[in-house]
């Protein structure tokens, strides 16, 4: 009972486009970034990491505002793993509430598994089975309009509505281009506040007087592998004002760490190698990398520091940008000599570092920095869903000059 015809895009669009008081809350991945791209309105409540609170939420803003007209706005992934809030939602029955589900039948954020939706589960007949009198599915244009027409609506029951949208590619060059900053022609220049490290870079190059020369950020959501000619184009983008810009003493890069396109199981190594060899051996490069990422041989035997943010949720990319960028001007200077040594662990999970023991072991890094010539030691968490032989988790350690040092402190192994 999933799949369509319709652009999930002009459907939100269609959706919002008279949306007057309406709040909006948008469940995680796909539906926040429609709804976002729609317009950033001050009455979107968008939805990260939460998944399956979507309704629950919603339903929450519904009763405590009866005359304000709440629309969640969610994908059937995040609506199967919060099914049972459909049922309070029918005891309540808030006529100020709407339940809109973009169907598409797939898992968009974890890389297009199919859901029950696909496999004949009926959102609709669930809805109504649990007491939602007025559900109904969309397929066309013409019933989207005739959605968004009872969005504003405050009495006569809570409604649900399943619209059916095209599977189409998540992440693509389209993904990217939506959150990107590109220095040279001027694009997305007031994004660049959301760009933490990389414009920690920026700043710092410019606060001790180099000439710097900014070169592409973007990010997408992630989802299946991008098509290769798509991140073959980004990444020769970067490239070129690499080359463009040569000589050059340093190169920072802030890199997530695990993204995968379609010909490419470890886009980071394949960037970090190419830099090298526009760079050549003796020129520092740097990355800093989200600590969900998978540490591959091919990153380490050509980057010069690697280091991951240490929190999660993320809070210091600003912090671990500055000691990067530190670490990678001493090693320009002469005045260090970073070598790193990484030691995997045969763990997959989420690792919070707001909780024990994560905690100590995050407060641990910290102390060993800094001192007895270690540079850098860094708990990177893996990111489990890409799916080649490198993924996990991993200590990398950075010391000054001491292979063997980085090598004896990778494992993490309280001392006897
Ligand atoms: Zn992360």
């Amino acid at each position: 009972m999933s799949g369509g015809e319709l652009d999930r895009r002009q459907v939100v669009a269609a959706l919002l486009a008279g949306r007057g008081d309406l709040v909006v809350v948008s469940g995680l991945g796909s539906a926040t970034y429609d709804v976002a791209a729609v317009e950033d309105h001050d009455r979107n409540f968008y939805l990260w990491g939460a998944m399956g609170g979507a309704v629950a939420l919603g339903l929450g803003l519904a009763l405590a505002r009866p005359i304000t007209p709440v629309a969640v706005i969610t994908g059937d992934g995040d609506m199967l793993m919060g099914m049972g809030s459909l049922a309070t939602v029918a005891t309540q029955n808030p006529g100020n509430l709407s339940i809109v589900v973009l169907d598409n039948g797939l898992y968009g954020e974890t890389g297009m598994q199919r859901t029950h939706t696909a496999l004949g589960a009926d959102l609709v007949r669930i809805a109504k089975g649990c007491g939602i009198a007025h559900a109904s599915r969309a397929s066309t244009a013409g019933e989207v309009a005739g959605i968004a027409a009872q969005l504003q609506g405050t009495a006569g029951g809570a409604r649900f509505f399943s619209v059916a949208v095209a599977a189409d590619v998540p992440t693509n060059r389209r993904s990217f281009e939506e959150l990107l900053v590109r220095p040279r022609t001027g694009e997305g220049k007031n994004r660049l506040d959301d760009a933490l490290g990389y414009k920690d870079f920026i700043r710092l190059g410019k606060e001790h007087q180099m000439r710097v020369v900014e070169s592409l950020y973007c990010e997408a959501q992630p989802s299946a592998p991008p098509p290769q000619a798509d991140y073959e184009a980004l990444r020769d983008e970067i490239l070129a004002d690499l080359k463009a810009a040569m000589p050059v003493d340093i190169v920072l890069l802030m890199l997530h760490g695990a993204q995968m396109a379609a010909g490419y199981d470890d886009c980071e190594g394949d960037i970090l190698e190419r830099a090298r060899a526009i760079v050549g051996a003796d020129v520092p490069i740097g990355a800093e990398l989200d600590l969900h990422a998978n540490v591959t041989a091919k990153m380490l035997a050509n980057a010069t520091v690697l280091m991951a943010c240490k929190e999660f949720p993320h809070i210091d990319f600003s912090e671990r940008a500055a000691d990067l960028f530190d670490l990678v001007r001493r090693a320009r200077q002469g005045e260090i000599r970073p070598v790193m040594a990484k030691f995997d662990i045969p763990m997959v999970g989420a690792y919070p570092t707001t909780r024990q023991p994560m905690r100590s072991f995050v407060d641990e890094t910290h102390a060993m920095e800094g001192k007895d010539g270690v540079l850098s030691v860094s708990l990177v968490h893996g990111f489990a869903w890409s799916d080649f032989p490198e993924m996990g988790a991993s200590v990398v350690v950075v010391t000054d000059g001491d292979k063997a040092k980085a090598e004896g402190l990778a494992p993490m192994r309280p001392s006897p």
